[in-house]
């Protein structure tokens, strides 16, 4: 089945069904830039990126007046969700020998836990070993969640050993344990309170570091809640803060958000979104696809 399918049902119910309306109308009137504009905010695109994206659309139908509207906003909108980024993991080979780290950040909430999980279950599907690193010590029911996912998907995790604990000293023990058996992937969950900012920035940051002492991160990743909207942008640049993030996935895009966040995330941040989840299960993590996404946006 299209991992996209049921994204694309419910999008195209939403932002697909308005522009396509629009677009069946021919010309464009300023009634119908107005209703574009408000279309896009509506579905999350957010104030700068739907302003760009119009002003962008506005020049691709001046050079070339004769083209179908809807196929330039189709190649305005690629433009802006497929910049060109690098969307795979960067791993290595698997089976060499080496640790490839991962730390996954972000807000409490968003599905870091799940999508560690999710992960787990693609890499080893891969054919990749795993180590799970439960970082998040303030609540012990994260790490209990993240042994639930473990034994589902068949990957031993490495947890604190008291309430409490120093979380850099868990993720130190699991990079090391990664090592030692020589696993392909560490993944890293870390907890995510946003109430101090402080000292989450500084406990974020003392994980990489202990964990670039075993095996330099290949990936610091960013999970936002796309029902939260422009809020990601945020916590995107205070994450951001902390190591430079060389992904996004973007989480309940089966829920009741609207696509639009991906293109207000992707073209103010510079970050490729590099999986996407849609759903609670363990299957329901898929690679962004631009293509299918736009597809999907357009109905
Ligand atoms: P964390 O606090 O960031 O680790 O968040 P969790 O992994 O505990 O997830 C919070 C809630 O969001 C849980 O109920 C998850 O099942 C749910 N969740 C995570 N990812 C998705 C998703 O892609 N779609 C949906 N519908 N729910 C999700």
């Amino acid at each position: 089945e299209d991992r996209f399918a049921r994204l694309r049902r419910r999008v195209s119910s939403g932002l697909g069904a308005s522009l396509l309306s629009i677009f069946r109308r021919g010309a464009l009137t300023q009634d119908d830039w107005d209703e574009l504009e408000e279309t896009l905010l509506l579905a999350d695109v957010g104030a700068a990126a739907s302003d760009a994206l119009l002003a962008d659309l506005r020049a691709r139908l001046r050079a070339d007046p004769e083209a179908e509207p809807r196929e330039l906003l189709r190649a305005a909108l690629l433009d802006v969700v497929d910049p060109g980024l690098d969307r795979t993991l960067a791993f290595g080979e698997p089976g060499r020998g080496e640790t490839d780290a991962v730390i996954v950040v972000g807000v409490n909430g968003v599905g870091k836990t799940t999508t560690v999980g999710k992960l787990a279950r693609v890499l080893v599907a891969e054919g990749r070993t795993v180590v799970l690193g439960a970082a998040d010590t303030f609540r012990a029911a994260a790490a209990d969640q993240l042994e639930t996912w473990g034994a589902r998907v068949g990957v031993p995790v490495v947890r604190a050993h008291a309430d409490g604990a120093d979380p850099a000293s868990v993720a130190f023990e699991a990079a090391d344990r990664a090592r030692d058996d020589s696993v392909d992937v560490l993944l890293v969950d870390t907890a995510g309170r946003l109430q101090n900012k402080q000292g989450l920035m500084d406990e974020l940051g003392k994980i990489v570091r202990v964990v670039s002492k075993v095996s330099p991160p290949r990936e610091v990743l960013l999970v936002l809640d796309a029902t939260t909207g422009q809020n990601g942008l945020t916590q995107a640049r205070v994450f951001g803060q902390v190591a430079p993030l060389t992904g996004i996935v973007l989480t309940k895009l089966d829920g009741t958000a609207k696509g639009g966040i991906v293109l207000a995330v992707q073209r103010e941040l510079g970050v490729p979104v590099k999986f996407v989840g849609l759903g609670e299960g363990a299957d329901d993590l898929a690679p962004f696809d631009p293509h299918g996404f736009v597809d999907s946006l357009l109905g």
